[in-house]
């Protein structure tokens, strides 16, 4: 077994290097900048020579075949290449023409040809929908509360066959979707981007946690992922250990024993401080299952270490703004948020072409308040500089971790993850008897493809307090979509 190595690259992908951005190790992955040392396990394997730091390491591999796994998820029934080992798997035909020939006829569906890997499609979605009648139907008792079962019922259809049409109706919204999302990366050069995560059951303690990443202001959600598998692996690992083969699959034994809640400090400063010493409790700061916490394991499929998800999510969010000035990501208080965007964009942080903040605040504070007087203070290891505020009864923190002095006060009134939470707390509401079904609580994967429908919902039909859709707000389309035109 080498020792004193880290991880190898996975190509040109090496994401373990000191992530303190104030470090000038900072993204170095020259090993002369680190002590590596694997022969004692009660001791950090890498540390910065520079500032003492000693980030978790990762598998590179491992993160580049989750990476792989979510653009095969996404791409499903896209008119895209489909092929994993191909440059241009899952990039729609339909933005991408340049990576593709028009390769004749099947039937009356139009065939394709990928100029990386020569791999030949149909594209599905010409021609009419024939199922669109049911399909809307099926929709319109899913989004009034109805159970499998009633639909089933009412629908005249077995359970195997509701699947089947969730499936396609899925596909058909990331085709819909597709189309919009690329006239929104395409059109913006510079935005304001949030990240949030939420347990995808929060009744359920079946450990898969839902993480999206969407435009902050109008609520446009891009891209969203959960660290699960619905289908088995054989390889599970009870400890994270990033020099081993298939290290990102979670053992059914990991779960820990339930604890009891600790109380919410009062106030926002003290919120704050206490996150920070239950990360300090993980031995992986990066990962918040390595602290005991307890979950039901699904009785099918795996469970992917979140640190995978993670940093998978953000490389797949990558190529999609490389054309953008400017960009900054807005997320809740959570290194494992942090640390994944700063590594994978970790070139564009240092030309501060991308900057990352934190948003915390209590629910009295007003949406777009101007802060009255602002406190700075330093929290942590990390001495991250804090700004806390006040306006009438709310309180509000921010944290730019690009230490730009100075804008404090303009990221206290703009610097919003609220329209992604909604986003997620909605779903919730909006499907909460499916979600909290006690029989679903431990078989997460039949709400895939309610993700991805939700999704197109939520970005094209879904209108907020002024009548408007995200897509709206974008300059995208000029009206809502009806769940009739989604399935059109
Ligand atoms: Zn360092
Ligand atoms: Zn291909």
């Amino acid at each position: 077994m080498p020792s004193g190595k880290l991880p190898p690259a996975a190509g040109q992908l090496q994401l373990n290097f000191c992530k303190t951005l104030t470090c000038p190790n900072f993204g170095s992955m020259d090993e002369q900048d680190y002590l590596v040392q694997r022969s004692n396990p009660a001791r950090p394997t890498l540390v910065c020579r520079e500032c003492g730091a000693f980030p978790p390491l990762l598998n590179n591999q491992q993160v580049h075949a989750e990476l792989i796994a979510q653009r095969q998820l996404h791409a499903d029934g896209l008119c895209a290449c489909t092929n994993p080992a191909c440059e241009h798997l899952g990039k729609p035909v339909l933005t991408y023409r340049h990576c593709y020939h028009a390769f004749g006829y099947s039937g009356d569906r139009q065939r394709y040809r990928c100029k990386g890997c020569q791999s030949t499609f149909v594209d599905r979605w010409s021609g009419i929908n024939k199922k669109s009648e049911l399909q809307q139907k099926l929709l319109a008792f899913l989004f009034t509360g109805h159970t499998v079962r009633e639909i089933c019922r009412r629908l005249s259809l077995n359970p195997k066959t509701f699947y089947d049409h969730l499936n396609q109706i899925a596909a058909r919204c990331r085709q819909k979707l597709a189309a919009y999302d690329t006239r929104f990366l395409s059109d913006t050069s510079t935005g304001h981007l949030a990240s949030v995560h939420a347990p995808l059951q929060p009744n359920s303690e079946n450990g898969v946690q839902w993480l999206a990443t969407g435009e902050a202001h109008s609520g446009y959600i891009l891209l969203q992922d959960v660290n699960y598998h619905s289908y088995d692996h054989d390889h599970l690992t009870e400890h994270h250990d990033p020099y081993q083969d298939a290290c990102r699959f979670m053992a059914t034994t990991n779960a820990g024993q339930r604890s009891e809640p600790t109380p919410r400090p009062d106030g926002l400063l003290g919120r704050v401080d206490a996150k920070y010493r239950e990360v300090f409790s993980r031995s992986n700061v990066e990962d918040p299952y390595t602290q005991p916490l307890h979950f039901i394991y699904p009785n099918r499929g795996t469970l992917i270490r979140p640190q995978y998800t993670t940093y998978a999510h953000y490389l797949n969010l990558k190529p999609f703004i490389d054309h953008w000035q400017h960009i900054v990501v807005f997320s809740p208080q959570e290194p494992l948020l942090r640390s994944a965007c700063l590594s994978v964009f970790e070139a564009d942080i240092r030309d501060k072409r991308v900057s990352h903040v934190y948003v915390e605040q209590d629910p009295y504070w007003q949406p777009g308040s101007e802060p009255e007087k602002i406190d700075i203070v330093l929290l942590s290891w990390w001495r991250d500089r804090w700004a806390f505020t006040r306006s009438g009864a709310g309180s509000k923190a921010i944290c730019d971790h690009g230490q730009n002095k100075g804008r404090e006060a303009y990221w206290l009134t703009h610097a919003s993850c609220d329209a992604m939470k909604k986003y997620q707390q909605h779903f919730h509401q909006q499907f909460a008897l499916l979600v909290n079904e006690p029989r679903r609580r431990l078989r997460p994967g039949g709400l895939l493809p309610l993700l991805d429908i939700y999704r197109a919902w939520h970005n094209l039909c879904w209108q907020d307090h002024a009548h408007v859709t995200p897509a709206q707000r974008l300059g995208l389309t000029d009206r809502p979509l009806t769940l009739a035109d989604l399935m059109l």
